[in-house]
């Protein structure tokens, strides 16, 4: 299978012919090839867009809302065609892709659909001085969004949406990793009636396709989620043009568990927030810290709850952790579990990379629980991104805040707990930008969504995500 990039409503090859194999990486083989686009697709791709922005950004907002409303009409009709897509493509079960992905895709569409309707600006008065003020908030032009390979779909969709509700026009970049979703999504486009040029998806590696898009001195903003070495790269290029960035990265996130909480919930959430999508997720708690008293008890529980989980095919029905995304993030994964012992760390659970029946070559590794003595080490200091999740005992409510704080990261963090005082004490003191208390991963789109230090800069989501989209402009009128 060819997957091509999708410029100005037309699939296309890549100017230079070049190509790039894409896996299945639950069977271990290539499957297709993608573009291996370079600068050249960018700037056909970045043409359409800036053709298409004068009209696109005169439409009514009533006709944008109507299009992304068929847009998101149009992917829930095909949500298992997309699951098993997305599915083949990262390893993820397709009971997931079907249940959470494939879903949230339809929903972010359908959110800015309606959200555009009720953006608006603001007006200021001059009292006494005759004079009133009034803000336009006007679409920025040619943006960029550049997006991983985790959540494929559903992160991309979560920039391209606002971004054409807002009036602007895109040249976006999936992972190279999962290219084939949105390949998809140029189809559904088209036949929700965008006009052309108004998204256009140009496939290759970061490198290459990524760098031109983010060097192109006339794409103005650039919305990127991924890691944050590569968004300090992005920030690096950007900032000497003056460019809006939104930087969504990386995370080492902390799951705080105390004795008080609502343990039976507490068990089955923290399951999924330590191994849903292979934990390859950049909200999953990999950092378990429990407090002292029911220390024992929850190793013993949770290994029981992990034990009990399925490793297989993604395609069987019964399966929770498919294959992780590529053979490389595999060993990387496997490397962390490597240096666990020589970190002084003990694997309780899991460790070994797993061979399934009918996909004997696939990148399948256990859920894997070790045991630290400190949060110094690398296994709980650099992201691992995979499933692999560290305990750790706590005290006190100091230390166990101090243990939480301790990392570069501040995406998000998780408390349970059922006393008030303390879940408002964590709530203001942990430096991250999402807390969850007692639930995980329980997302609203109107809330602002983003982290703090080196998970990123900016917000996404709601309103924040229309205001990141546009220029503002104030104008102040006297009479
Ligand atoms: P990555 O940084 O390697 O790649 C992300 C995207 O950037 C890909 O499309 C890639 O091709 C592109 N890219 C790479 N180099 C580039 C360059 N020089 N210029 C422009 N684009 C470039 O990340 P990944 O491995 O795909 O994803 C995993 C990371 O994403 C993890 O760190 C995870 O925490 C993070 N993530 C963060 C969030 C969040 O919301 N904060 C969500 C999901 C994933």
């Amino acid at each position: 299978m060819k997957i091509q990039n999708y410029i100005n409503g037309e699939f296309a090859n890549p100017v230079l012919d070049n190509w790039i194999d894409n896996y299945n990486p639950s069977k271990g083989e290539v499957y297709g090839q993608i573009p291996n686009s370079t600068i050249e697709d960018v700037e056909n791709a970045y043409l359409a867009a800036e053709n298409a922005f004068a009209s696109w950004s005169q439409t009514t907002l009533a006709t944008r809302s109507k299009i992304l409303s068929k847009i998101a009409d149009l992917i829930r009709t095909k949500v298992t065609f997309l699951a098993e897509a997305e599915s083949k493509d990262n390893g993820k079960p397709i009971s997931l892709a079907k249940a959470i992905d494939i879903p949230r895709a339809a929903a972010n569409f359908q959110f800015y659909a309606n959200a555009i309707t009720q953006f608006s600006s603001e007006a200021h008065e001059s009292v006494g001085l005759n004079a009133i003020n009034f803000t336009l908030r006007e679409p920025i032009g040619v943006v960029g969004c550049i997006s991983p390979w985790n959540l494929p779909l559903y992160l991309f969709t979560w920039k391209i949406a606002p971004a054409i509700a807002a009036g602007n026009c895109v040249v976006a970049k999936p992972s190279e990793i999962t290219p084939l979703t949105s390949y998809l999504l140029g189809e559904i486009c088209t036949e929700a009636g965008l006009p052309k040029g108004v998204l256009n998806i140009v496939h290759g590696l970061g490198t290459s396709a990524g760098q031109a898009i983010v060097a192109h001195p006339k794409i103005k903003a650039i919305s990127f989620t991924g890691g944050t070495k590569t968004g300090a790269h992005i920030a690096k290029v950007a900032a000497p043009m003056f460019k809006k960035l939104s930087l969504e990265l990386g995370g080492k996130n902390p799951n705080i568990i105390f004795a008080d909480c609502d343990y039976e919930k507490m068990l089955t959430t923290t399951v999924r927030s330590s191994f849903a999508n292979q934990g390859q997720i950049c909200l999953c708690g990999s950092r378990i810290f429990v407090e002292e008293s029911i220390f024992e008890k929850f190793k013993r529980d949770f290994i029981k709850k992990v034990s009990e989980l399925k490793v297989g095919n993604p395609s069987e029905s019964d399966t929770n952790i498919g294959a992780l995304v590529s053979k490389e993030h595999l060993e990387k994964v496997k490397s962390y579990i490597d240096i666990a012992e020589n970190e002084g760390g003990e694997i309780l659970f899991g460790g070994n990379k797993l061979t399934v029946k009918d996909s004997e070559n696939g990148y399948f590794l256990e859920p894997t629980i070790i045991e630290v003595s400190s949060n110094k080490c690398k296994l709980n200091q650099e992201e691992i991104f995979g499933p692999v999740v560290t305990l750790m005992s706590f005290k006190s409510d100091k230390e166990a805040l101090e243990l939480a704080n301790d990392t570069k990261y501040g995406l998000s963090a998780t408390v349970w707990t059922n006393n008030l005082n303390r879940t408002m004490q964590f709530s203001k003191q942990l430096k991250t930008g999402i807390v969850w208390v007692n639930t995980w991963m329980m997302r609203d789109l109107r809330t602002p969504f983003g982290g703090q230090k080196a998970s990123g800069i900016g917000r996404e989501g709601g309103f924040e995500a229309l205001r990141f989209f546009t220029e503002q402009k104030n104008i102040c009128l006297q009479y």
